[in-house]
């Protein structure tokens, strides 16, 4: 059987010796929704042997356009993604360790997800998530890629760890919210997701063969006009992460958290520490009419005109809102405050 890889081997940027090294590496991808597809799909497809997948969500009609691993049965179901993306790329390469974690990757178990791997890939739809994930990068010094996209733009760096420079170099405390574009606003282009997607897996797979010329460099690009360009980060040597090895969102104290989810007009309600939902004992603790479906992973009923979703770590997605106080109020009805 000819190396199914052997095109790639081809190129005077991988080799022989360097493939060997890809299947060697493990990557752990934070997010499988439009970025995460394309990039884990093309790291699989790549020769990378093992990768790990986290993913808090299930799939949705309105993620079709976008995330190219799920189709409408999926959809329809409300497989989580990380189960569906981990299963297709099972089929695209079944030499590739693949595992998922329904979870939302937090300060809590950010360490234990990312202890065996060679590279960290953010594939997120939030800053809270991109900021813990740059202080895990610093304090593990495992490269972290960097991916955002929005509208028909989008950027894409490489950060090589320990010393820095990191984001925080550049962009030291996140933007308020409502300061930067969402794509619950902006909206977002597949094409673009695709575009970044591939500079984010190209800009992982040059590390993983031992490349570190690229980190500190972040590209933007727009498709649509298509224009692309790149800038260096400098290190600041006063960067409270990189620097001064202070990991604010890393270190921040776990409480209940309520997360906007871009794209679906819902809040996600995460406890302070991961559960064990006992989904039979809940169904019947729920009240009169709700309605209960299980799937063999969550379970979603409606409640005062909200859908819930409720997976088995313990976070509850409210659908039909974006205001969390009124998500917690619908919460407190069946969780206690
Ligand atoms: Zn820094």
């Amino acid at each position: 059987m000819p190396n199914r890889h052997i095109k790639q081997i081809l190129l005077p940027e991988i080799g022989a010796k360097r493939q060997r090294a890809l299947a060697e590496s493990h990557a752990l991808v934070v997010g499988c929704g439009a970025l995460g597809c394309v990039v884990a799909d093309q790291l699989v497809r790549a020769g990378v042997g093992r990768l790990t997948l986290v993913d808090r969500d299930v799939v949705e009609a309105t993620n079709l356009p976008r995330q190219i691993l799920f189709d409408a049965e999926d959809a329809a179901q409300g497989v989580p993604k990380a189960v569906r993306a981990a299963q297709r790329l099972r089929f695209v390469d079944p030499s590739c360790r693949v595992e998922e974690h329904i979870t939302h990757l937090v300060s809590s178990n950010a360490g234990e997800l990312a202890e065996e791997a060679d590279i960290i890939i953010d594939a997120t739809d939030n800053l809270e998530t991109r900021y813990l994930l740059g202080d895990l990068s610093v304090q593990t010094g495992l490269p972290w890629v960097y991916g955002g996209v929005v509208g028909t733009t989008g950027s894409v760096a490489l950060f090589d760890g320990e010393d820095g420079p990191c984001l925080r170099c550049a962009f030291e405390t996140p933007p308020a919210i409502g300061e930067l574009p969402t794509c619950d606003v902006a909206g977002i282009l597949g094409a673009a997701a695709s575009v970044v997607g591939g500079l984010q897996a190209a800009a992982a797979l040059r590390r993983l063969v031992g490349d570190r010329d690229h980190a500190g460099e972040m590209t933007t690009v727009d498709v649509w006009r298509p224009k692309l360009s790149r800038l260096r980060i400098a290190k600041n040597a006063h960067c409270p992460c990189c620097a001064k090895h202070s990991f604010d969102f890393l270190d921040r104290r776990a409480t209940v958290t309520y997360t906007k989810m871009c794209g679906r007009g819902s809040v996600q309600i995460t406890p302070a520490a991961a559960q064990q939902v006992d989904f039979d004992k809940l169904t019947k603790a729920l009240p009169q009419g709700a309605t209960p479906r299980f799937n063999g992973f969550t379970l979603s009923f409606e409640l005062d005109g909200s859908e819930l979703i409720v997976f088995g770590d313990g976070r509850v997605i409210v659908g039909g809102t974006t205001d969390p106080e009124r998500a917690r109020r619908v919460y407190a009805r069946v969780f206690g405050a």
